[in-house]
């Protein structure tokens, strides 16, 4: 079984020689599970995260900050 041509994620160009790819992430896929990203060796440093996790991460961790402290039972307000 032949395996498509691997692109590389930062050049678009397709990798043709095995030495010289590296495998650098996988992406939820519907067809298959799940794609492997690939990107020449010389690239590898060059690649940028992807900003749509980061951008979901960004969110909840803003919304988690700005929810009010939950009341702590050991502590009583004294007014
Ligand atoms: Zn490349």
């Amino acid at each position: 079984m032949t395996h498509p041509p691997r692109i590389c994620r930062h050049c678009d160009e397709q990798i043709k020689h095995p030495q010289d790819e590296a495998l650098v992430a996988s992406e939820p896929c519907n067809s298959v599970g799940a794609r492997l990203i690939y990107a020449h060796v010389e690239h590898v440093t060059l690649l940028k995260p992807h900003l749509t996790p980061l951008s979901i991460l960004c969110r909840l961790l803003v919304g988690h900050s700005s929810q009010a402290p939950e009341p702590r039972p050991d502590i009583v307000e004294t007014r």
